[in-house]
């Protein structure tokens, strides 16, 4: 969406603000021994009890066969995105990579975020993985002024995974967001500069840097939504929303973690 008035502007910076609230209690959740249902059922009963919608519960995305049928994405370990966590629901283990994505409707508009959390403690590729990719999300939102172009926050998010050792995945990546949960433009996570749509003030867009601990191929499992690395690797997955602005990009869905 274009934010045109003040109040757009203003209910998706309350939107961003309770999307956030909501996550940083589902990473306080994601403990050993918890199951991806139970996170599940928090996540929608935290959005519900503020009078929002999950975003992603009913929804069908281009190109898939049924609608997500969970309010947030749970996608562990070897797990990429959309893993669905209340058809086989598991139970976190100590040394976990989970990637917690979630949709939030507040007064018509949506927001989309995503951070990827350790459960306990995990080894030290795993925290590089992870901060490696949540470093990318930030190079990638710098770029993200008024007349940049999509393929500039594409060849950032790809640039910032060169010498970690991690493979980015090229052909996932963000959108447009705020009337719908995908909207145009696709952000591939890597591309040339200089080229796609031109940035203008008031875009609302979800950046989404995804990387692999091992190779880049993932394949998609049989449930029709969780894309897996092919090599049985973990992957790591942080989004935010933003608003581009003259001043520069304002993330809306920034926790109150993270502040
Ligand atoms: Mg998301
Ligand atoms: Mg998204």
């Amino acid at each position: 969406m274009i934010v045109r008035t003040p109040k757009q502007r203003d209910t998706l910076i309350e939107a961003g603000r309770r999307l956030g609230v909501v996550l940083d209690e589902l990473a306080r959740a994601a403990v050993p021994g918890c199951s991806t249902e139970a996170l599940d059922d928090l996540a929608e009963q935290l959005i519900r009890a503020e009078g929002d919608e999950p975003s992603f519960l009913g929804y069908t995305p281009e190109g898939s066969a049924r609608p997500y049928p969970a309010t947030v994405c749970v996608s562990i370990n070897d797990a990429v995105v959309h893993g669905i966590p209340n058809e086989s629901p598991r139970l976190l283990t100590e040394g976990d990579l989970v990637s917690l994505d979630l949709g939030l409707t507040h007064d018509g508009i949506i927001v989309d975020s995503a951070i990827t959390v350790p459960v306990g403690k995990t080894d030290k590729t795993g925290y590089a993985l992870m901060s490696a990719t949540a470093a990318a999300l930030e190079a990638a939102m710098a770029v993200a002024q008024p007349g940049a172009r999509v393929g500039d926050i594409s060849y950032a998010t790809e640039k910032a995974f060169e010498r970690t050792g991690f493979s980015v995945v090229k052909m996932l990546g963000g959108h447009g967001v705020g009337a719908h949960v995908h909207e145009e433009p696709f952000i591939a996570n890597a591309g040339k500069p200089g080229t796609g749509e031109i940035l203008v003030p008031g875009m609302v867009l979800a950046l989404e840097p995804i990387a692999n601990e091992g190779k880049a191929t993932v394949v998609i499992a049989n449930d029709g939504y969780t894309f897996r690395t092919k090599d049985g690797k973990r992957s790591a997955h942080f989004e935010h929303t933003i608003l581009v602005e003259t001043g520069g990009p304002l993330v809306v869905t920034r926790r109150p973690s993270e502040k």
